[in-house]
């Protein structure tokens, strides 16, 4: 089977969906891989270096012509796919509640498509498990980039011109990105405290050296929450909330969120009044933003001061790094194929019941069929 890997055009976007580690893999599932021209570029990957690992190199036509798979990062429109096979298959990050009428232009064109996003949370599916991999860096550079913002260090320095005290971080929200969040600042120095409304999260905050600022006496979500994310919290809860973090961030120099629930906008964690009780020259860092943001006055893609509090509108930091961001998200990819890579059709096969293959298939036979897009 041919499988095309296509250079992305989504403005802002820096990531390609395969490597050369990846390219040479599924060459030894027996596909033939065509790389479209310049697609590794940003990620410091040249045409030479795919095709040294086996892919032919060459326009998008040649590219798709007579692709039966086509991977890519953000999901291009059915449209500019001309030349792919009948009933190909797409699999890219397809953004569906936002993005049905491209859905609906998948389906149209005949193609398979498959959004990587939609993986379920299964211990199976860990390894494809695209937003995993790509929250977990964001999670690191929201840390580095607010220390770049900050204008003082993150550890305690004793020097022979004085003392220089840590810095404190909070961080709210400890799914991917802020477990990893809190791991950098704590490299950093910082002294972190987070916070999130799962109580297993409270024994993971811990293990990593953090301190676990929790809302006592009223119940938030126990354990890991359904599926392992969070719900809607009671309003007695987020009243509790507020007031405890209320007290906190007044002494907080670093903030990261990262709180979000799946399908609604992201839960406002932090007012403008709270931002207005923390010092200036503090740093928050709203890894929400693109969802509504956590935090009250945050510009998405935009750094805004706020009482002299610099807060940044985080979107997709993976981005920033895309050499790593590439690797992880090629590998979720591989990892996906191959555990479904029939090796006597030489191709991918998906079976309608598998729980995987429910959670992520979008169209298949010309019509919808995602229940969740239903
Ligand atoms: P997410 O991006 O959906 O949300 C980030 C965090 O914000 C979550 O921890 C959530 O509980 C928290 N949050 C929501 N509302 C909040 C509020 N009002 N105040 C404070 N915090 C709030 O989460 P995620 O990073 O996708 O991970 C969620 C969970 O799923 C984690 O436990 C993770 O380990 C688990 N997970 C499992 C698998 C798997 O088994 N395949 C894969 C990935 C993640």
């Amino acid at each position: 089977m041919r499988v095309a890997v296509l250079a992305e055009t989504a403005a802002g976007e820096t990531r390609v969906a395969a490597i050369p580690e990846t390219v040479k893999k599924l060459a030894g599932l027996g596909a033939s891989v065509a790389v479209e021209r310049g697609a590794g570029r940003q990620a410091g990957i040249s045409d030479e270096d795919y095709a040294a690992a086996g892919a032919s190199v060459g326009s998008r036509a040649e590219t798709l012509d007579g692709a039966g798979l086509v991977l890519g990062v953000i999901g291009p429109e059915a449209d500019s796919l001309g030349g792919v096979a009948p009933g190909a298959t797409l699999v890219a990050m397809l953004d569906p509640f936002a993005r049905r009428e491209t859905v609906q232009g998948y389906a149209g064109a005949g193609l398979e498509a498959l959004a990587m996003e939609w993986m379920p949370r299964i211990t199976r599916a860990q390894s494809m498990d695209v937003l995993s991999s790509q929250s977990n860096l964001a999670g690191y550079k929201a840390v580095i980039d607010a220390a770049a913002a900050y204008g003082r260090a993150f550890p305690m320095m004793m020097t022979a011109a004085g003392t220089v005290s840590a810095a404190r971080a909070f961080i709210m929200g400890v799914g991917v990105a802020g477990l990893q969040a809190i791991a950098t600042a704590r490299r950093l120095g910082a002294q972190v405290s987070a916070t999130d409304v799962r109580s297993a999260t409270k024994e993971q905050i811990q293990s990593l050296g953090a301190k676990a600022i929790f809302v006592e006496g009223v119940a938030g979500i126990e354990g890991e929450g359904q599926g392992g994310y969070a719900g809607e919290t009671s309003e007695e809860y987020k009243k509790a909330q507020a007031e405890l973090v209320s007290s906190h961030l007044a002494k907080q120099d670093i903030v990261i969120t990262t709180a979000l629930i799946p399908g609604k906008p992201a839960p406002r964690l932090i007012s403008d009044a709270q931002v207005a009780t923390m010092r200036p020259g503090s740093v928050i860092v709203d890894l929400a933003a693109g969802a509504g943001g956590n935090v009250e006055g945050c510009v998405p893609g935009e750094t805004v001061e706020r009482h002299g509090v610099k807060v940044i509108g985080a979107t997709n930091l993976a981005r920033s790094l895309p050499a790593d961001s590439s690797a992880l998200y090629a590998r979720n990819l591989f990892n996906f194929l191959s555990a479904f890579w029939d090796k006597e059709q030489g191709r991918p096969v998906l079976p309608d019941e598998d729980e995987i293959v429910k959670g992520i298939r979008l169209t298949h036979g010309g019509r919808i069929v995602s229940e969740r897009l239903a």
